[in-house]
């Protein structure tokens, strides 16, 4: 295995990281729908277990989510930790009734927090998808440049909530909580659109709609009207007053975001994004950047094969120098042309750069893909591709096909159909191929070729069903085959049966917590020979580690722990370099 360099380990972090993030982030929205249920249970459901379960799981977030540098959900989730930490007490006793009423209670003092968790789940979904579209073609706002808004609320939370949101969108945003602010805030600045709430104290939205629309200056400024109530009294006030839209609350962020958006058009020149390539009418690179992702969205959800080619001309170079640049302009066009014309609707073609296409063939294994493409390629040689001043012209082109796989970045698929292209031309030319890795295995394994006879074997003992995958997620690079238990009996029977190297052990656990089971092979003396133990708390107590290293623990960790310090950790364990 090549030794990494810093900066390669570091960006080898940063995408693990990134991964896990990702990961983690389809597991949590799934744990606060989960949430949401057994906040909502009926009468009947109310019961001590029901109320534990939900401990268990903010409990579970607040310890996950700041690993994944998801620290304002962490810090929500500690809130709603404490609100539902009587179910931890021992003298619940079995008073269904007190129980019941207690539980509503939590539910209602938990709401505020539980929709701030949503919100804030919200938001990092946002960031996340931002910086990857950034990552991908750069600073992209969908927001005319220079947008300048005002909110002005007096909900707190959804204050905060519109601004950074908007934010995210790339608008300037400032904010009020009251009437006097938010006419100070206008005397100061040029805004581009205001949002106003009516039911506002003391002073209601009326009467600053009055002083807007009354001020030469600020009449003319778009102002969207946000109420609590759908009242078609006051709806058909407002827009005799001059709003110029009315939205009712609870609405959709879309659509609020939406309705911004169109009167900002309406007032404002837009920078246009040109998608297109001048000259042959196919999309560009940029397109390509931005749809790429939007496909693997969609196999995400609906799983299929998805293909991409990579197409460069052969001795392209000799065209332009044999007959002129013009006529290589015709030779492009000719083979877009032929591209559009041969291809489904659903495949995306770009033309990459110079000589250089790519297409994206969803719902197409490589196998299908390089049949398409090697149709196209038959054509090509047939006919020509070009005329010019009653001259034809005929080329050929060398391509690459790679099928996505799971876990790989987009850059690494590019880059598999370009080393694909590349063998072609290698091959001499004219030519589709297949993308195989080293290994032969085209099913894109992320393992670095360790030999499999000499892989680790690492046991994760943990209750927490989404930390075991993130466990596992984040460090399926090294070699190591991983297996899992949910509990502490189902790790000592694996513990007793199989060789273990290392076991990653949760200290608390249902049926046999992880001190529990380290005690009883202390008793039995039956702890394997070279096992090594890694103990992940979730209880930051004092007394644990001491206790821990008498029961053969070698390395402690408390949750939320660093994933960065736990894979050096594994690593020193298992001494992998
Ligand atoms: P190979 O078979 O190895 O791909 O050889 P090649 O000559 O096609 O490859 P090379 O990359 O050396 O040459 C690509 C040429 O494409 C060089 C560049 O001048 C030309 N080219 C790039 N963009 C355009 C364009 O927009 N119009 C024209 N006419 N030529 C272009
Ligand atoms: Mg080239
Ligand atoms: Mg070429």
């Amino acid at each position: 295995m090549r030794q990494l360099s810093p900066e390669e380990r570091l960006q080898k972090e940063a995408r693990l990281m990134k991964e896990g993030r990702k990961r983690y982030v389809s597991e949590l929205r799934k744990q606060l729908k989960e949430l949401h249920d057994y906040c909502e249970v009926n009468e009947s459901g109310r019961t001590l277990e029901t109320a534990k379960h939900i401990y268990r799981m903010v409990h579970t977030i607040k310890g996950s989510a700041p690993i994944f540098e998801f620290i304002r959900i962490g810090l929500v989730a500690e809130k709603l930790v404490h609100v539902w930490e009587w179910t931890q007490v021992s003298e619940n006793g079995g008073d269904a009734e007190r129980i019941a009423t207690q539980f509503q209670q939590s539910v209602q003092a938990g709401a505020q927090w539980k929709q701030q968790l949503l919100m804030e789940f919200d938001l990092y979904c946002q960031e996340m998808d931002l910086d990857e579209q950034q990552e991908q073609f750069g600073k992209l706002s969908l927001a005319p440049s220079g947008g300048r808004l005002l909110i002005i609320d007096d909900d707190e939370a959804l204050r905060s909530y519109l601004v950074r949101r908007l934010k995210l969108e790339g608008y300037e945003v400032d904010h009020a909580a009251d009437v006097g602010s938010a006419q100070k805030l206008l005397r100061e600045h040029n805004y581009d659109l205001i949002t106003l709430d009516l039911m506002m104290h003391p002073q209601s939205g009326y009467e600053l709609f009055e002083f807007v629309k009354e001020d030469p200056t600020l009449k003319w400024v778009p102002l969207v009207v946000l109420s609590g109530r759908d009242d078609i009294h006051d709806k058909v006030r407002c827009f005799y007053l001059g709003a110029d839209d009315f939205v009712t609350k609870p609405f959709q962020y879309e659509e609020l975001s939406a309705r911004i958006y169109s009167l900002l058009k309406r007032t404002k020149n837009f920078e246009q994004m040109a998608f297109r390539d001048p000259l042959t009418g196919i999309y560009n690179r940029r397109f390509f950047d931005h749809q790429i992702h939007v496909e693997l969205q969609r196999i995400s959800r609906y799983p299929a094969p998805i293909s991409l080619v990579f197409i460069d001309i052969d001795r392209f170079k000799s065209i332009n120098d044999t007959h002129g640049h013009h006529v290589g302009d015709l030779v492009l066009q000719g083979l877009a042309h032929v591209l559009q014309k041969n291809l489904r609707s659903t495949d995306l073609i770009a033309r990459f750069g110079g000589e250089e296409f790519v297409v994206v063939l969803p719902g197409s294994t490589a196998q299908d893909a390089q049949k398409s493409i090697e149709f196209i390629l038959q054509q090509i040689r047939s006919e020509p591709v070009a005329q010019n001043e009653g001259q034809a012209f005929h080329i050929t082109f060398s391509a690459g096909v790679s099928a996505w796989c799971e876990g790989m970045t987009i850059e690494e698929w590019i880059q598999r159909s370009d080393d694909a292209m590349y063998a072609a031309k290698q091959g001499g030319r004219d030519r589709v191929m297949i993308y195989v890795d080293e290994m032969g295995d085209s099913s894109g394994s992320l393992s670095e070729g360790a030999d499999e006879h000499q892989r680790l074997t690492v046991l994760i003992a943990d209750d927490d069903r989404i930390l075991r995958s993130i466990l596992v997620s984040k460090l399926q690079h090294l070699p190591v085959t991983f297996l899992e238990a949910s509990d502490g009996e189902e790790a000592y029977s694996i513990l007793t049966q199989q060789s273990v190297d290392l076991c990653i052990l949760d200290g608390v656990m249902p049926r046999l917590g992880g001190f529990e089971l380290l005690e009883k092979f202390e008793q039995e003396g039956s702890k394997p020979m070279d096992l090594s133990i890694l103990m992940l708390s979730g209880r930051n107590r004092e007394d644990e580690p001491a206790k821990g290293h008498a029961v053969g623990i070698d390395v402690f960790m408390h949750k939320p722990f660093s994933m960065v310090e736990l894979e050096m950790k594994v690593k020193q364990l298992l001494e992998i370099q």
